[in-house]
């Protein structure tokens, strides 16, 4: 065995691998800098390991090749250093409009749009009429109130960021009157109690979970009342003995009171859903109508564009908005701003939305077309998966997700993955056979259910991508 000092010797000097020919296209590609700095920690690594008589690295320095053994592994941790982080998938989730897979896919005019903004210097508060400074929001207040009939309108970063807004700018140590059982939680962080002590407003509970009445709200104004909040329940359903005060009656109350009346659609939609054979949802038209002073939702729900919080509704109220200096650490960017307006100027064209925005052509996906992509997919995993599992069709409901209609599902269909295991071994193939999917180049994301794999084919669009990465399937 040779001492240690002599095994240092065998290792190269930082400039030799640098030197190496198979490294020059790295070099070429992300810098010598780069390459250096991970040439320098990987000798390191190997030298402590020595120290410590590793076995796997002393068998592995009396390697003939050893020096390109070296620089090969300083090529894959720098390439894997360079890989991208934020990577497209496959949304088989049968939830369309899923918050952790990013929401809304853009459309093309939005996509090109963001390219500009992003590339080129704008008039983005910038009047080109006067040559002085403008505002950020005219680029979409007219389209909006156009669409929604409101008299102004402004964006921020995304819908909590609008209630919070609407909420720090109206009743900033006020109190907010909202019933109980619309105290919602929307995944995770957004929890209307906790965006009301973000925003140091003062939450007064009206009525009780199932059943709140208008005497409910009309014994707790007072003098520090700030507003009346009506949240839409966008992901739960209270059934049964239930009562709830309708928008013309709080407006109503609200109007003798002179306080604001504020509606959170959270999934706002600017169209009538029922003419694409969708469940009705309310629009934004309609609150306003039933007289909601402001209306806030979500840019990337229903709607379909980019991440953003739209508030329409009184002038009077929003100029109070956007003189909130909480407006300014809560806008949103240019890009955001250009993908959004091209968004919604579909909007003007009803007729063809449903094939032009991708969100609405995939809930309104004809289930004969659902079904003629899943036979394909069932043919090829099969000759993937074979001997390792059954692949089978099976109907399914896709849900629109997000928050949005929680309990209208959308008749799909899907592969369903059964793997051929032993007793008491299916679930831990299961994961497996998902993580494996998950692993793939571009990864195919699905649901475990009853012992199946499901990949619910309505979002499926690249079939070609798809089936050339599915060699890749480790099994
Ligand atoms: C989704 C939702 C929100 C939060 O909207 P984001 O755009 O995710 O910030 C707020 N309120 C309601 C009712 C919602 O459904």
């Amino acid at each position: 065995m040779n001492s240690s000092s002599s095994l240092f010797k065998l290792l190269p000097s930082v400039d030799r691998v640098l030197q190496c020919s198979a490294l020059a296209p790295l070099i070429a590609r992300v810098g010598q800098q780069s390459v250096k700095l991970a040439t320098r920690s990987y000798l390191h690594k190997i030298r402590s390991n020595i120290a410590r008589a590793d076995d796997r690295t002393l068998k592995s320095l009396g390697s003939e090749n050893l020096f390109y053994e070296i620089c090969l592994a300083i090529e894959v941790r720098v390439n894997n250093e360079f890989a991208s982080s934020l990577i497209p998938v496959f949304n088989l989730t049968g939830t369309v409009v899923h918050t952790n897979l990013g929401r809304a896919r853009l459309p093309a005019n939005a996509v090109e749009a963001m390219g500009v903004a992003a590339t080129e210097a704008t008039n983005l508060e910038f009047d080109l009429n006067s040559g002085k400074r403008g505002d950020r929001d005219v680029h979409l207040e007219q389209i909006l109130c156009d669409l929604s009939g409101a008299e102004a309108a402004t964006v921020v970063n995304n819908n909590a960021a609008a209630v919070l807004l609407v909420l720090n700018t109206f009743a900033l140590d006020k109190e907010v009157l909202i019933s109980r059982g619309e105290l919602v939680e929307i995944g995770g962080a957004f929890r209307i109690p906790d965006v009301m002590k973000s925003a140091s407003s003062i939450l007064r509970e009206i009525g009780t979970t199932n059943r709140t009445h208008l005497r409910d709200y009309e014994s707790n104004v007072n003098a520090n009342t700030g507003l009346i909040m009506k949240v839409h329940t966008s992901n739960y359903e209270i059934r049964g003995f239930t009562k709830s005060v309708a928008e013309t009656e709080l407006s109503a109350l609200a109007k003798k009171k002179n306080i604001p009346f504020v509606a959170d659609l959270g999934s706002g939609t600017l169209v009538d859903l029922k003419q694409y054979n969708l469940p009705h949802e309310p629009t934004v038209r309609e609150m306003l109508q039933m007289g909601t002073d402001l209306v806030t939702f979500s840019g990337d729900k229903l709607l379909g564009g980019p991440q953003a919080g739209i508030i329409v509704g009184k002038r009077e109220l929003v100029e109070q908005l956007k003189n909130n200096p909480l407006k300014r650490a809560l806008r949103v960017g240019k890009i955001t701003l250009a993908a959004l307006l091209e968004v919604i100027k579909l909007y003007k064209d009803p007729r063809r939305l449903a094939t032009r925005l991708p969100l609405l052509a995939d809930l309104t996906r004809p289930l004969a077309e659902i079904e003629e992509v899943a036979g394909r997919v069932q043919l090829e995993l099969d000759k993937v998966l074979q001997g390792q599992a059954v692949v089978e069709l099976g109907p399914c409901h896709s849900q629109i997700g997000s928050g949005a209609l929680p309990l209208e599902l959308l008749e799909s269909i899907a592969v369903e993955i059964s793997p051929i295991a032993q007793k008491g071994q299916t679930d831990a193939m299961l994961n497996t056979l998902a993580a494996n999917f998950r692993s793939l180049p571009k990864p195919v994301i699905g649901r475990i259910s009853d012992g199946k794999l499901i990949f619910d084919l309505r979002c499926l669009r690249d079939e070609a991508g798809f089936f050339g990465q599915l060699q890749k399937l480790s099994i």
